[in-house]
């Protein structure tokens, strides 16, 4: 019997290596890994130059605390800033901190200009903001939040794309609406350009902030490095965590200066955030993903695979109801149950994962290659004829 805490429900297989895109079993299978520890191996396993800049850091300093300057994370900071809207960084651990994090700082900043009764935060039916306990009644999922109350006040839920409710639910009381720019979790629901761009005039309309969680969606899932690029607004406070760490877990929260004022020293803190090591390799991520080209590659193998997905669902009509996604952030929304597909895909010898409505979420490392593709949607098709 496992020592460990039954929370997870866990597929009976083990990895003992991985390389690119794919992971090796302690059975010896090879499987074409399309979870990517969902989406945080963005540069998939082992990638040489992620293990050089681990390597070189172990060997000089792994931790100091933040009580010292860090250059390694000034450098970090200096990048994400320079490369987005923000003007400033806080760096935690997960994505859930980098949540939290985001929602504190939408709070103090309407406490520090005089109006602290502006403390509530709007979130979206389907969010997944992380398991900590605002995050938990931030997103408000039931099956979530079932048993661990009482419930977290601070947050008012409105439908996923009610434009009518949205507006009613902004009072004299809301700070902030706060979404993911693509959900995740909620079955890889993408926010429209045409809802983002009106999202912001109502937030400024309404003297409110605008919080895009990209923890999932952000570096480069999406082939920009943020996803609200696309739609060309600037939020006032976006989360990131997964992607930047490439596997070692990082998390920040990216704000403009507007919003900075109210954090001054001593207003929010982590031991472990922004460590040497840490913020090594998150620089060694960026060194890639902001390579020239990196981020159009990830566009244009994203659109091949979303074009092969729908000539699959075309095939497969009685399987496939829904390709959904941008980017290498793709699902498809099935009419067979998504457990029992995914079962099928992995004794097909590939890994995805599970998302809300019924979704099975695809998402394969940024550093996926056409032929990976290609393999990836013969498994799809092979698992789609065993319904
Ligand atoms: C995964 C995720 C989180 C939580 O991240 P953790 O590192 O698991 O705490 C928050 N928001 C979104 C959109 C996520 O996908």
């Amino acid at each position: 019997m496992s020592s460990i805490l039954g929370t997870y429900k866990r597929r009976d297989v083990s990895f003992s290596e991985g390389k690119g895109v794919y992971l090796t079993s302690t059975a010896g299978e090879k499987y074409l890994d399309f979870v990517s520890g969902i989406a945080v191996n963005s540069l998939g396993h082992c990638h040489p130059y992620l293990v050089e800049a681990i390597k070189k850091q172990s060997e000089k300093l792994w931790h100091v605390s933040n009580v010292f300057t860090i250059p390694e994370q000034e450098r970090l900071a200096k990048r994400l800033t320079d490369n987005s809207f923000a003007d400033f960084v806080i760096f935690v651990n997960s994505g859930a901190e980098a949540t939290e994090a985001s929602i504190k700082v939408a709070r103090k900043y309407f406490f520090e200009i005089g109006q602290p009764e502006r403390n509530r935060i709007i979130t979206f039916e389907g969010a997944f903001h992380g398991r900590t306990l605002a995050a938990l009644f931030a997103a408000n999922n039931k099956e979530h939040t079932l048993g661990f109350g009482p419930r977290v006040d601070g947050f008012d839920q409105v439908p996923f794309g009610d434009h009518e409710a949205l507006k009613k639910a902004i009072t004299k009381n809301t700070a902030a609406i706060m979404l993911e720019t693509v959900q995740g979790e909620g079955g890889v629901r993408v926010v429209p350009d045409y809802c983002l761009k009106p999202l912001r005039k109502l937030c400024d309309d309404s003297g409110i902030l605008l919080i895009l969680d990209e923890v999932q969606c952000g570096i480069g899932r999406t082939g920009k490095l943020f996803a609200f690029e696309w739609a060309n607004v600037d939020p006032d406070i976006v989360p990131i965590a997964k992607g930047i760490g490439g596997g070692f877990p990082i998390g920040a929260c990216l704000v403009n200066k507007k919003v900075a004022i109210g954090m001054k020293p001593g207003t929010h803190g982590s031991t472990f955030g922004g460590n040497p090591l840490a913020m090594s390799i998150g620089n060694a991520v960026l060194d890639i993903i902001l390579k020239k080209g990196f981020l159009e590659n990830v566009q244009e193998v994203g659109n091949y695979f979303e074009k092969e997905l729908k000539e699959l669902q075309k095939k497969y009509s009685n399987v496939i109801e829904q390709v959904r996604g941008i980017g290498l952030l793709r699902g498809i929304k099935l009419k067979i149950d998504n457990n029992k597909f995914l079962d099928h895909l992995f004794q097909n010898k590939m890994l995805a994962v599970k998302a809300g409505d019924n979704v099975v979420r695809l998402l394969p490392p940024l550093i996926v290659e056409k032929k990976d593709i290609d393999k990836a949607i013969r498994i799809i098709a092979k698992t789609c004829s065993e319904f």
